[in-house]
């Protein structure tokens, strides 16, 4: 015998439970199942669990800088099992908000396993068959086993174990330079551990451009950070306690020993065991569910939302497609996937924040491309805060006087970005930014002055070190 619902939806991440609530609202029967941890990755072992611990860092790092700022705080020590219980409390309150949101909301019926199709419009979770004419697949991504040789014998860490770590690891190896990679290579060198990174590319973040990259190595540097580029045949050797990463193809091989290994080398989607093949759903040579600008899959009736869709990669993007399915679904409003401007910060300290284009792709685009750089040394706040690390870039069309993009590695620029992405939304002229007064002393009240100083690119300046 199979149950009907009017929705299923699998995953409870950052997708799930916001449509659920809207379909319960607008009273359909739902639904949702969830085989691991309410609120998915970002509430458990993502983005929550991490700034949590970067704050932690932060204290670590400040503390250690007190004097410089009149302060006395004595000797200051890492205690990595009482970081463990703040970050845990932390996630746990987030994760119970969820399960009690979910628990209040009428129609909806909270299985807990794993699901897979059966059919287009059926779905199994252990025992139990379920049928419903609208399924929603919000089931997230995992972190990607490489097939570096030595891996499956070799002990390592992912983002959820490292997490999981009381006793400070010595020294700590990261494979991955990226976005994982950096958060957690900072936080352990802050909390006292010695950390390699080492990465593939020939410089780290290499999407971004050159100079935001070789900020972010030189702020990692200058904190003890060991960094590794170029690292084009890696190989992984050792026990627990002792692990090395080989990352030269040439004789000698250069070896990095250390005593624990992280492998943040990116996400895959979890969507190999959906029994996608059973329903008929398209999927790309990554496993990503095909959609089109809606969240719809191939299959009339399947949308797919979040990471697994591979239309961004974030949080807010996630949440994002799930406003764009029930503005589609339940509202009869069209909204697009396309008409989201990127934008993501990483939470190294002082963090990078981005939107909309770098400069190389603007100038890859066509477009004709002004530039406005200001370092953070001549940003009052930062001075005021001592924490002048890092610039601000803006990149403009001249042709049609708006913001392509921004990038603000600096503090607080994750905040501050955000006056310039509104602008870019309200498709705004630069100007809205340059003729606004902005609250003194921030970092965003140096915004407007950054964009009244615009070079062509060619005669663009280099940020100040
Ligand atoms: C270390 C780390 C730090 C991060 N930091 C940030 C950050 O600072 N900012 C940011 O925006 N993003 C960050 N992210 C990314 C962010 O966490 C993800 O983009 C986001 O959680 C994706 O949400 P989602 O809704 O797509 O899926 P998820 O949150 O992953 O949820 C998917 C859910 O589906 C469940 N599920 C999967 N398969 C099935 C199945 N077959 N049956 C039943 N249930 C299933 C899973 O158990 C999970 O609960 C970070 C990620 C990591 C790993």
């Amino acid at each position: 015998m199979s149950q009907r619902f009017d929705a299923i939806i699998v995953g409870a991440g950052q997708a799930g439970p916001s449509l659920a609530q809207r379909l319960s609202a607008a009273g359909r029967t739902v639904a949702l199942i969830e085989r691991k941890l309410m609120g998915g990755t970002c509430v458990n072992t993502g983005c929550i669990p991490t700034k949590a611990m970067v704050a932690s860092a932060y204290v670590a790092h400040t503390a250690r800088r007190a004097a410089e700022y009149g302060v006395g705080t004595g000797e200051s020590a890492v205690d990595l099992a009482q970081v463990w219980k703040r970050t845990r409390g932390i996630s746990e309150r987030s994760r119970s908000n969820v399960e009690n949101w979910v628990a209040g909301m009428p129609g909806v019926t909270l299985i807990r396993g794993h699901a897979s199709f059966e059919s287009p419009r059926s779905m199994r979770v252990g025992e139990q068959l379920i049928e419903a004419e609208r399924i929603f697949i919000n089931v997230g991504g995992r972190a990607v086993e490489p097939d570096f040789p030595g891996v499956h014998s070799v002990p390592y860490l992912t983002n959820v174990g490292v997490m999981d770590l009381q006793e400070l690891p010595e020294h700590l190896l990261i494979v991955g330079g990226s976005y994982i990679g950096l958060e957690f290579g900072q936080m352990f060198r802050r909390f006292g551990s010695k950390v390699s990174i080492v990465e593939r590319s020939p410089r780290l973040l290499p999407r971004e451009d050159p100079e935001v990259s070789a900020a972010v190595m030189e702020i990692l540097q200058r904190e003890g950070i060991e960094l590794h580029l170029g690292a084009e045949c890696i190989e992984l050797q050792g026990t627990a306690g002792d692990v090395c990463v080989i990352a030269e193809c040439a004789e000698p091989r250069m070896a990095v020993h250390g005593t624990h290994l992280l492998l943040a080398v990116g996400r895959r989607p979890n969507t190999d065991d959906l029994g996608l093949d059973r329903a008929g759903v398209e999927t790309d040579e990554h496993g990503y569910i095909v959609v089109d600008d809606q969240c719809r899959s191939s299959v009339e009736g399947i949308w797919a939302m979040g990471d697994c869709n591979g239309r961004g990669a974030f949080t807010h993007t996630s949440y994002n497609d799930y406003e764009i399915v029930a503005a589609n679904v339940l509202d009869n409003e069209l909204r697009r996937i396309t008409d989201r401007i990127p934008a993501y910060a990483l939470y190294i300290d002082p963090p990078l924040a981005r939107i909309g284009l770098t400069e190389a792709e603007a100038l890859q685009r066509g477009y004709e491309v002004q530039v406005g750089v200001r370092p953070m040394t001549r940003v009052g706040r930062a001075i005021e805060r001592g924490e002048t690390l890092g610039f601000m870039k803006v990149i403009v069309d001249a042709q049609s006087e708006r913001l392509l993009g921004a990038a603000i590695l600096g503090a607080s620029g994750d905040e501050a970005i955000h006056c310039l992405l509104d602008t870019m939304y309200a498709d705004a002229p630069y100007r809205t930014v340059t003729h606004a007064v902005h609250i003194h002393p921030t970092v965003a009240e140096l915004l407007p002055t950054t964009l009244q100083d615009l070079h062509p690119v060619t005669a663009r300046k280099t940020p100040a070190s």
